[in-house]
């Protein structure tokens, strides 16, 4: 695969993601590998108001999975929680200008990510209020 084939954001946002690390004290926390490429992510969100306020992730992966990850968290953060579980690989592969075909599994790959760390927040709430 060229660089040539990724738009001029994926470039970017795999050189300089924003969003790379861990949230402190995460509300909730997702991983997700996809054996295609070997790519493995972990992405970690801290919601406040049903929002989520913050949002990091650490991915071992291809150039795409990691501008995808980038482009994820950008789109999400500040959304509600209802709304960030309806982001698709098509939204982020859109806020890229667009993916290579056979590199889309690495966008789904965050959105499946991101749903995870909010299945995750949720179970936890679930928990919190069944011991009241
Ligand atoms: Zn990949």
């Amino acid at each position: 695969m060229q660089h040539g084939q990724y738009t001029k954001k994926v470039l970017d946002y795999f050189k300089n993601p924003k969003h790379a690390g861990d949230v402190k004290n995460a509300s909730g926390v997702g991983q997700v590998g996809n054996p295609v490429c070997g790519d493995m992510m972990k992405i970690s969100i801290a919601v406040k108001d049903d929002r989520i306020s913050d949002i990091r992730f650490k991915t071992f992966g291809c150039v795409a999975a990691i501008g995808s990850t980038e482009a994820l968290c950008r789109i999400a953060k500040g959304k509600k929680l209802a709304d960030a579980k309806k982001i698709t690989s098509k939204d982020i592969a859109k806020e890229l200008g667009g993916l290579p075909g056979i590199k889309m599994h690495c966008s789904v790959l965050g959105a499946d990510g991101l749903k995870k760390a909010i299945d995750d927040y949720e179970k936890k709430q679930r928990g919190k209020k069944t011991r009241k």
